[in-house]
Formats: structure tokens, C-alpha cells, sequence
């Protein structure tokens, strides 16, 4: 490109008269001005250009779908989309998952926390025993990956797991934090590992059988970047997650009857209106999460000493409440025994008998309007806890509310 020349030479300024010569200034006035818009135009462009990009990619991080929050949400789609937890194969089973990985047994040091960590093996043989299950029925789940478990926790809190002494603070067990980790991920965190696959298999099952229990999982205080009072992985975060990409679930209701406050998937769904969360709990014991207390939907406490007639009375109330509040596809029902009358943390005086009643009524809730239900078995650590579970999923079954459909006829 070139530019006019919008001076006169002195040769040139005699031999003009005043119009011409006012006409000849007007004209390289003009041309000047010509020449100034090109050469603005020829060095804005990329200035215009660089603004313009930085105006889209400004536009396209708040409020276009390809925002960061997008991205983090597609990357977990793609997580759970590509993750083999729902590939074990259950048609042939029964809706019952239980893996002998889930006991954590090691040189004694599990005797340290009240928790029965073979609470979980002693439920299956109960039933496998007096006929109302088949050991080749049992669902077996796979360990969840460190992939499936990104889909909720941060990298930084899975990276926090690799330091002893952050597990022993978890688990509650100071002792782990003098063991190397890598026999700490063997002994205690893998176990864990197993039970939160198996959590995440029963959304598939309870959605094609209706209802599902995993003989473990429950850890309720774990949210996806800290974990507490025993609970290492977010499994219910998880599973509620895969079961919104992989079984086409929209709406969820967390039912969390365990005698503590569920505050690790209470502070994963706070603000996610598909999650709808009734949380029953003793309001004078752990975690004492008031962050967490906000994002439940129906909060009920249930005061030290709640006996089973008050106990029963009041969660009759919250499943009104619930029914009448929200329309779930999914239930996950946090069943803890840690309610028993006798129980060394939860507090509350609830008879065997009134644990069975409680899981009843909440099955009946789920099972009358034809709404997939998901049981974990979560806290409970007297000794006794094995037992009253059993009695109650053989209720269950008594009273036609679930199906093992195994049964051999002996009690
Ligand atoms: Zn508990």
C-alpha cells in the first residue's frame, strides 16, 4: 500500500494561483485525512482484533457452555461414562452386594474403633444361613478407581489419602498414622474401596429391580474434598452422580437415618435442587456440621435419649412431609443402626424392633409409589448391629416388600 504525498514542493507554490491553491490544500487536506483513517486502520486492526478475542474468550468463560464449570461437568461425564463400576452383570442375582473385601481386618488395630468392621460379612451370613439369600446370589462390586472416585473429591483430597496420618484422623484409628501407606491403602482404604463400587452398583440395580442393598457403604460424613468420623470416600455423592449420567435419574431424595448428621452429602448437594435431603439426627453429637445443617431440605432432630414410640412418630411425620415436598426417581436410604438403644455414639434409645419398623416404613414409602430405592447400611457399632439388620431385611422379605427370590424354605 502507499500513501499520497500531501505537501507542496516550492516549485509547485508559484505556479499556483490562491484557488488553486486552496483547492489543492483542501484536496491534500483530504487526502491527509484519507491517509491518517488508512494508517489508523492498518494498526488497529490487530489491536480491534486482539480485543474482539479477548471479548469471546472473556463471553465464552462466564456464560456460554463452554464455561469451566461446563468443562468440569463434562469431564465428569466422560468419568463416569468411561468407569467399569456398572459392569458387573446382575440380571441373574439378587439385588445384594457384598464383597468379603469389604471386612477390614488387620493385627487387631480395627478392635480400636468401636465400629464392627465385620458387621458387613456377619449380615450375609445371617441371611445365607436361615435361607433367605444364596451365597452365588450376591452381587460382587468392583473396587471404585482413582478416576471414579475424581468424578466427586478433589485431587488434593485423594492426594491427602497417600499420608498416613491423615487417614488414622479419618478413620478415627490414631495408630494407622505409624503404618506406611502403602499397607494402610491396602488394609484400610481399599476395603473402602470395594464398599463404594458397591454403593454405585446399586443405583443400576435399584433401577432395574427396584430396590437394592449394599451390605456396606454409608459414609455419610465424607463430601467430595474432606473426609470424617470413619468416612474416607463420598460413596453416596458418587453414586448419585453416576446414577444421574448412567441411569437417566433426574431427581434424588438422600433419606439419612443414621443417628448422625449426614454432612458430607449435604455439603456435595446443597445447593442442587435435584437432590432433595431428609436427614433425621442427634443433634448433640458429631460432626456438628452447621455449614452442612443449612443445605438440608427437612432436618429433624432427635434429641439423647429419643425412645422408640417418639422416634417412629416423628419420622411418620418427615415422610409426610417428604411425600408432599418432592417427587424423587431415586431414593438412597442411609440406614444406620447407631440409633439402638445401647449404641456407644449415637445416643438415642431405639429397640431392635423399632429399627426394623423404621427400615419398613421407609421401603413401604419408596415400594408403594414404585420408586427405586438404594440401602446402605452405613453406622452402627455394637456388636448386636449385625444381627437387626438381618431381622429386618428378613422382614422386608416377609412382608413382601423386597425379593431375594432365592428363598429355600428353612428359616
Ligand atoms: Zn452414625
Amino acid at each position: 500500500m502507499t500513501f499520497p504525498s500531501f505537501s507542496l514542493s516550492h516549485e509547485q507554490f508559484p505556479k499556483l494561483g490562491t484557488h488553486q491553491l486552496i483547492a489543492k490544500t483542501t484536496e491534500s487536506t483530504r487526502n491527509l485525512c484519507k491517509s491518517t483513517l488508512c494508517l489508523f486502520l492498518a494498526l488497529a486492526a490487530p489491536f480491534v482484533a486482539y480485543r474482539g478475542y479477548q471479548s469471546f474468550t472473556m463471553y465464552r468463560s462466564s456464560s456460554s457452555p463452554y464455561s469451566p464449570q461446563t468443562d468440569a461437568e463434562s469431564l465428569r461425564r466422560q468419568r463416569i461414562s468411561s468407569s467399569k463400576l456398572h459392569t458387573p452383570d446382575v440380571s441373574s442375582k439378587a439385588p445384594v452386594i457384598y464383597s468379603s473385601y469389604y471386612d477390614i481386618s488387620f493385627l487387631g488395630i480395627e478392635k480400636l474403633h468401636p465400629f464392627d468392621s465385620s458387621k458387613w460379612g456377619r449380615i450375609c451370613q445371617f441371611l445365607i444361613s436361615e435361607g433367605y439369600l444364596e451365597k452365588s446370589s450376591i452381587v460382587e462390586p468392583l473396587e471404585a478407581s482413582n478416576e471414579d472416585l475424581l468424578v466427586v473429591h478433589t485431587e488434593a483430597y485423594l492426594n491427602s489419602l497417600k499420608n498416613s496420618v491423615n487417614v488414622a484422623k479419618i478413620t478415627e484409628v490414631p495408630p494407622v498414622a505409624l503404618l506406611p501407606n502403602w499397607l494402610v491403602q491396602m488394609k484400610v482404604l481399599y476395603p473402602l474401596r470395594r464398599q463404594v463400587g458397591g454403593t454405585v452398583l446399586a443405583a443400576k440395580f435399584a433401577k432395574e429391580r427396584g430396590w437394592a442393598i449394599n451390605v456396606g457403604g454409608g459414609f455419610h460424613h465424607c463430601s467430595g474434598g474432606r473426609g470424617g468420623g470413619f468416612c474416607a470416600y463420598a460413596d453416596i455423592s458418587l453414586c448419585i452422580h453416576f446414577a444421574f449420567v448412567r441411569s437417566n435419574i433426574s431427581r434424588v431424595m438422600i433419606i439419612d437415618l443414621d443417628a448422625h448428621q449426614g454432612n458430607g452429602h449435604e455439603m456435595d448437594f446443597g445447593n442442587d435442587e435435584r437432590v432433595y435431603i431428609l436427614d433425621m439426627y442427634n443433634p448433640g453429637i458429631y460432626p456438628f456440621d452447621m455449614t452442612a445443617r443449612n443445605y438440608i431440605n427437612q432436618k429433624v432432630e432427635v434429641v439423647t435419649g429419643t425412645t422408640t414410640g417418639e422416634y417412629l412418630k416423628k419420622l411418620d411425620k418427615a415422610l409426610a412431609v417428604a411425600r408432599n415436598s418432592f417427587a424423587p426417581e431415586l431414593i438412597i436410604y442411609n440406614a444406620g443402626t447407631d440409633i439402638l438403644d445401647g449404641d456407644p455414639l449415637g445416643g438415642l434409645k431405639v429397640s431392635p424392633d423399632g429399627v426394623v419398623q423404621r427400615d419398613e416404613k421407609v421401603f413401604r414409602f419408596a415400594r408403594e409409589r414404585n420408586i427405586p430405592i438404594v440401602m446402605v447400611t452405613s453406622g452402627g457399632y455394637m456388636k448386636t448391629s449385625a444381627r437387626v439388620i438381618a431381622n429386618s431385611i428378613i422382614n422386608l422379605s416377609e412382608k413382601g416388600l423386597l425379593d431375594t427370590s432365592v428363598r429355600s424354605g428353612k428359616r
